[in-house]
């Protein structure tokens, strides 16, 4: 049989090459905006022995590797052309210590079964991110920011120690403790540059009530809405209970919105949100539960204008569809002075 087309008995796991029916699927990250990618192979992984075969046999053949969580690269660098993607979804356990509130998590889960985990077996939970789909790795490795990290800090750090598969196919564990340079270096600047990570463990916290909320406002009062907020937001004053997020949508949206997430109790929430409620005619109804207990990803609910609304989570995951998209990120730090505000309204409204 051509060489090309057998695959090696060496690679084990689940492996997918472009004669099979899964190619197209197995090939495919999140982002379905990127140019297209054909790795040579896609292995699933099912144990550390897949991974250390994965890399032995890549290494051995001079392929490049590419290591593979949640599929959620905005760029797509969990994939390669003509290379090997190593895939550790299939690595996804979540276990909690009992008595030393820490969590072994395998390098294939996704965010929401962890939070569901950690909820479930002890009302405790990590700083991940918003998005229940996610993957911990890509997401940890660098740096993790979500609705509960002003309050825990990023997911990063609340890593105690991690196990990789290094170049050699060797497995390697990294700590404060052990390999200190790997872990600082594998905390932010981690995604798929020092080896394949196969387990990470986290210290945990505790929680109990949590709120998400969302404030809208008719679209006009976009200005006022951002004048309050940048003031309110400013993370030196604001309750780092809170994690708030301002959505400017085009004027065919028709609303602005304030969505958010806060640690504590219902009353703690209405007063902290006083100064945007008040901002522009903002009239709080109250929806659903006075509390909620859990941690996945800010869907704003349905709410009429100058409405509040809570939300019960989690909401049920119902297997998001890719999607195409670009992002990018830019900090601001000194307040918009009025006139910034305008030009932004102007550019946004057309006029
Ligand atoms: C819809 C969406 C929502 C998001 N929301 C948030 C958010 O709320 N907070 C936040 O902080 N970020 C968020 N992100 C960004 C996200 O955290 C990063 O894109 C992250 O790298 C994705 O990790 P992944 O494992 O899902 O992706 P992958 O594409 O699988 O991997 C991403 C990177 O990590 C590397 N990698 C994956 N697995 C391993 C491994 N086992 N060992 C070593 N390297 C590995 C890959 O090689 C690649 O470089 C979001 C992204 C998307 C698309």
């Amino acid at each position: 049989m051509d060489e090309d087309v057998k695959i090696p008995d060496t690679l084990t796991g689940l492996v997918v090459d472009r004669f099979s029916p899964l190619y197209d699927e197995a090939r495919m990250d999140y982002n379905t905006g990127l140019p297209p990618f054909f790795p040579k192979y896609i292995v699933f992984c099912f144990d550390v022995h897949d991974v250390q075969n994965a890399v032995r046999w890549s290494q051995a053949h001079g392929l490049p590797i590419r290591a593979r969580s949640g599929r959620h690269s905005y760029e797509g660098y969990s994939l390669v052309d003509g290379g090997v993607v190593i895939d550790v979804s299939r690595l996804n356990q979540v276990e909690l210590t009992h008595g030393s509130g820490k969590a072994v998590i395998g390098a294939g889960a996704d965010l929401q079964p962890i939070y569901q985990k950690l909820w479930d077996d002890g009302r405790l939970t990590i700083p991940g991110g918003s998005c229940p789909t996610v993957g911990i790795a890509g997401l940890t490795l660098g740096g993790g920011f979500g609705s509960i990290s002003r309050l825990f800090g990023l997911t990063c750090d609340v890593l105690e120690s991690l196990e990789m598969v290094d170049v050699n196919g060797d497995v390697i564990r990294a700590s404060e403790s052990e390999n200190e340079n790997l872990f600082w270096a594998s905390c932010g600047g981690g995604g798929g540059n020092f080896g394949i990570v196969t387990s990470f463990t986290f210290k945990t916290f505790p929680i109990d009530k949590v709120t998400v909320f969302t404030l809208t406002w008719r679209w006009p009062d976009l200005r006022a809405v951002m004048k309050a907020f940048q003031v309110w937001a400013d993370p030196q004053f604001l309750d780092r209970r809170v994690v708030p997020i301002l959505k400017l949508t085009s004027e065919q949206a028709g609303q602005v919105a304030v969505v958010g997430e806060f640690v504590g109790p219902l009353e703690d929430m209405f007063f902290l949100l006083q100064p945007l409620i008040q901002a522009a005619q903002c009239a709080p109804a109250v929806r659903g539960p006075t509390a909620v207990y859990f941690f996945a990803g800010l869907k704003p609910p349905h709410a009429e204008n100058g409405q509040l609304a809570l939300l019960l989570l989690p909401h049920p995951f119902s297997g998001q569809a890719h999607e195409k998209f670009k992002n990018t990120s830019a900090y601001q730090f000194n307040l918009f002075p009025d006139a910034t505000i305008d030009t932004m309204y102007g550019r946004i409204t057309g006029r």
